[in-house]
């Protein structure tokens, strides 16, 4: 592409020099002058009042999507249990599927999984595309891709949400590929823009150290992964929903690989995202005595004990009980963090709690900004005390 400035026009203004991100503009006798070191990404055109700047590039077209239409949530289900994170993706879907007057759609595959259906309808879904088969009983990423490509390209959706488990990261991709889409992973918000009526998926960039909302102007489906605990599942009880069966042409020949045996590993896992109450600790607490002391705490109030990644570095709390941007994302109703900074990639797991207490020595620490109540203080003081609290109020 090729850029110009029209000298007359120019009125030496200086925008399209400071629009510039690869310095290739200049002033020349009061006018703007493209230099040879331009790339012609087009940041100089838009910002020019005078119409000065010229080129002859061609906006790309955006295509027609009005047969675009539908807010799918993939339903992940193993062994015949959905997976919380469905029913969370369905509540946001729902929300998206209103601004859009649009309807909400479940893809459930499986063998004799048909009776989860109906709790899908509960949490919002007005229609689930039921395929089972013998061939969809465990989860393989070759049938799942095929079946969802299939049901994509007949009904041509407008939005497709997966969560952003082991199935949803190793399937969303593939999906993405096959249909020729981009996606979005670890979506962390997701809206409607009201003008564009697009998808607006919102999820850290980075490193963590901006959020970044990416739009999907030219194809359909629009694609998102969120992470397990990150929406909020709601139920609908008299919503009305019609289960449409489809056939299911795949035989376990094209299937590219065999399950011999599905072991479930014995790990006494923390669901962090189910939840109610959770007492947080990073560096500040110090040692694994010091976790001792919030495992009390917790315990006194139904909950568990997590931590921030230096907490799990240090060996203090186990990697599995990390929360953050590449730990787990928590929805309780009351986060206790102790000793936490609240840098951005901690907060990304923890801002949907519904109120955060914060005890921080340092009265400037960020995690203030998003606590509902701070104690500024030594936690080897405050937590006892609220142990303590606790315990003269229980009946003996
Ligand atoms: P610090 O930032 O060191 O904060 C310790 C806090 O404790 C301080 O505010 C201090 O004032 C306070 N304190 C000290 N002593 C006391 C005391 N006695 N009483 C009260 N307060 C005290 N981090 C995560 O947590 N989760 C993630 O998933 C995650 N993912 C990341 C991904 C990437 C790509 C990157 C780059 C980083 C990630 N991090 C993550 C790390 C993150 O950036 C921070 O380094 C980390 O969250 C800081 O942990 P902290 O709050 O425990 O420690």
């Amino acid at each position: 592409m090729t850029v110009w400035i029209e000298r007359e026009l120019c009125n030496g203004c200086k925008r399209c020099i400071q629009a510039c991100p690869y310095g290739a503009i200049e002033l020349e006798d009061g006018k703007a002058r493209i230099l040879e070191r331009c790339t012609g990404c087009g940041a100089c055109l838009a910002v020019c009042k005078q119409e000065a700047v010229k080129s002859d590039l061609r906006p790309r077209e955006i295509p027609d999507f009005s047969d675009r239409s539908g807010v799918w949530v993939f339903a992940e289900q193993r062994g015949g249990v959905l997976h919380p994170v469905s029913l969370e993706l369905l509540g946001k879907a729902r929300e998206l599927a209103e601004a859009l007057g649009q309807e909400v759609a479940a893809l459930l595959l499986g063998d004799g999984v048909g009776a989860l259906a109906e709790t899908l309808v509960r949490h919002g879904a007005e229609k689930v595309f039921l395929g089972e088969d013998p061939v969809l009983k465990n989860y393989r990423s070759l049938p799942y891709t095929d079946v969802i490509e299939n049901l994509i390209e007949k009904h041509k959706p407008n939005v497709l949400l997966m969560g952003a488990t082991h199935v949803g990261r190793d399937l969303a991709p593939r999906v993405s590929r096959r249909v020729g889409v981009g996606l979005t992973a670890d979506c962390t918000e997701l809206e409607i823009d009201p003008g564009e009526r697009i998808l607006l998926q919102t999820r850290p960039a980075f490193g963590g150290n901006v959020m970044a909302t990416i739009a999907n102007r030219f194809s359909r489906p629009q694609m998102a992964t969120v992470r397990p605990g990150v929406m909020e599942a709601r139920e609908i009880p008299r919503n009305q929903g019609e289960v449409i069966p489809f056939p299911v042409d795949l035989s376990e020949n094209e299937a590219g690989t065999v399950v011999l045996e599905v072991v479930k590993e014995e790990r006494q896992r923390v669901d962090l995202s189910q939840a109610r109450v959770i007492v947080a600790g990073g560096r500040g607490v110090g040692d694994r005595a010091g976790f001792e002391v919030l495992e009390e705490l917790a315990g006194l109030l139904g909950g568990v004990t997590a931590g921030t990644r230096v907490a799990v570095e240090e060996g203090w709390i186990g990697a599995d009980r990390q929360v953050g941007q590449t730990g787990q994302s928590v929805r309780p109703e009351l986060y206790i963090a102790c000793g936490i900074s609240g840098a951005i990639q901690h907060r990304a797991g923890m801002m949907n709690a519904r109120y955060i207490v914060a005890v921080n020595k340092d009265p400037r620490a960020p995690i203030f900004q998003v606590a509902d109540w701070g104690i500024v203080g030594d936690l080897r003081d405050v937590v006892p005390q609220m142990i303590e609290q606790l315990k003269s109020r229980q009946p003996s």
